[in-house]
């Protein structure tokens, strides 16, 4: 789960892009990994996932409400649980070698 502490306030105009999502409505199963997945089936299930993601026209939305909260599971904007964490990681170094 998301740290709470990160989330936007509760207010309609933070969340009202998840309205727009391709995804709603779809088994979120395609967009979460059961606990045991892995290997191939990972890679296809993710493969789907991610192929919802880039026709979703709230993609930047959900990619930056994930970046920003840190949710550290499932496909959101697009990108996996992996490459979140990269973008968040490199994120964190441009900002430590602009403060030195
Ligand atoms: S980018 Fe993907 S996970 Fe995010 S709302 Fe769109 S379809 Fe759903």
């Amino acid at each position: 789960m998301a740290d709470v502490h990160r989330l936007p306030i509760p207010v309609s105009e933070n969340w009202d892009w998840q309205r727009l999502g391709a995804c709603r409505g779809a088994n979120s199963s395609v967009f979460f990994h059961p606990d045991s997945e892995r290997g191939s089936a990972r890679q296809a299930r993710e493969a789907t996932a991610k192929r919802i993601c880039h026709s979703c026209p709230v993609r930047a939305e959900c990619l930056r409400h994930a970046i920003q909260v840190q949710e550290p599971y499932g496909i959101w904007g697009g990108m996996g649980e992996n490459e979140r964490r990269a973008v968040i990681s490199a994120t964190r170094r441009r900002i430590k070698t602009r403060a030195s």
